[in-house]
């Protein structure tokens, strides 16, 4: 078989099962809308949760930035790529979510990647839950360490696995805020049962972090638990791009020698975070637009249980319909689209067979008419 013979081998496969994925070029957008193929429609399928992504404070913060630091890092961190702003930023992360060390990475999927790649060892184990987003169970997947999966969100499981003893360390591995069910995890539980068997417990909280806890700390935070491991994403509530992991001063220390994606990678650009240290400030002081995101999830979730929708158990902005087959959800987003409401479906196999689904986000963007006319859609799209 030639490489041609099988790329197009792969590609047609794809196609036959109606799981082609294609992406569509946005042409203009605000936290609230984007415009496709010349519609505008309303969104609600971005992960923008607070409406930062084109906050005038942020977009002049990033200029400032630029103009003071230049736009590009220069090399990495560990050359000449460590700029004042990323260095400020990481004393200030550590100092909100009270851990002694905070490392900034380019992003959540190399953050992940890189801590699982530089900490785990052959005769290592990581526990992970079943539904883990796919840049841990990939890197658990690729290390010399063996991945069990736990069923989603239940210690009782976990505890299981635990009681086998273990040759190395255990890495016990979960979301704070599920990125595909918007559901929590019980992380008191988890990391009670991690400690107790002395294994550590890593929470990757791109969906909790700036949209819940007081100032916006986050799932750990609002649970009072302090992982040993914590990862922070910036693409998300906070309206940028980028990550952090949390952790102690050894284990930093550790990372800056091991994390291969720290050290052979052009380090974020210092405008980037100088721009950050903004969105940081802004969901310090963001009690109000978490109280709107809150608002919009009560008034989305009355309005889906009045018209007999079946909603999941999520109290966060990421609200899931689970509509079983591929084809359905496709269809159903296809004349949510026609109504004017932009929404994913999420299909195998990012999410189990059987279990396609529209993942709808709400943002503190949105306005009370803009979930009415999303519920009005969903009315007219299910008949
Ligand atoms: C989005 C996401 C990531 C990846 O973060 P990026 O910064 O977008 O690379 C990692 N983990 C979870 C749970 C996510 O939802």
């Amino acid at each position: 078989m030639s490489w041609q013979h099988r790329i197009s081998l792969a590609l047609t496969g794809r196609q036959q099962k109606g799981q082609m994925r294609t992406r569509r070029v946005n042409q203009h957008s605000d936290a609230r809308t984007l415009q496709i193929d010349g519609t505008c429609y309303l969104n609600f399928a971005a992960n923008d949760y607070l409406g930062l992504s084109h906050d005038p404070r942020l977009v002049q913060a990033w200029q400032q930035g630029a103009e003071r630091y230049g736009v590009g890092a220069g090399g990495s961190a560990h050359v000449t790529g460590y700029h004042a702003p990323q260095a400020e930023f990481e004393q200030q992360l550590a100092d909100w979510l009270g851990y002694p060390r905070a490392l900034v990475f380019i992003s959540g999927f190399a953050a992940n990647q890189a801590v699982i790649a530089a900490m785990l060892a052959k005769n290592d184990r990581i526990f992970a839950d079943k539904l883990a987003h796919a840049s841990l169970l990939e890197a658990a997947a690729h290390s010399p360490a063996t991945l069990r999966r736990f069923a989603h969100n239940q210690p009782a499981a976990l505890e299981k696995l635990l009681q086998h003893p273990a040759g190395g360390e255990t890495l016990v591995v979960t979301e704070g805020v599920f990125s595909m069910d918007g559901d929590s995890a019980p992380l008191a539980e988890l990391h009670r049962l991690s400690q107790r068997q002395g294994s550590w417990l890593m929470v990757d909280d791109a969906h909790g972090i700036g949209a819940t806890g007081e100032q916006g700390r986050g799932s750990c935070w609002q649970q009072q638990v302090k992982p040993e491991l914590l990862v922070v994403t910036f693409g998300k509530a906070f309206g940028l791009s980028g990550a952090a992991v949390l952790c102690d001063d050894d284990t930093a220390d550790y990372l800056l020698q091991f994390a291969r994606h720290l050290i052979y990678s052009t380090a974020m650009p210092p405008a980037q975070a100088w721009a950050l240290q903004t969105a940081l400030a802004c969901i310090q002081q963001g009690d109000e637009l978490r109280q709107r995101l809150q608002q919009n999830i009560a008034l989305f979730r009355q309005g889906a249980q009045a018209l007999g929708l079946a909603l999941l158990p999520s109290a966060t902005a990421i609200q899931p319909l689970i509509v079983g087959e591929e084809q359905q959800a496709l269809a159903l987003a296809d004349r949510l689209q026609q109504q004017g409401c932009w929404v994913t479906a999420i299909r195998p196999p990012t999410v189990p067979p059987g279990t396609a689904r529209l993942r709808i986000t709400l943002s503190a963007a949105h306005r009370p008419e803009d979930i009415h006319r999303l519920l009005e859609g969903l009315q007219h799209a299910n008949r």
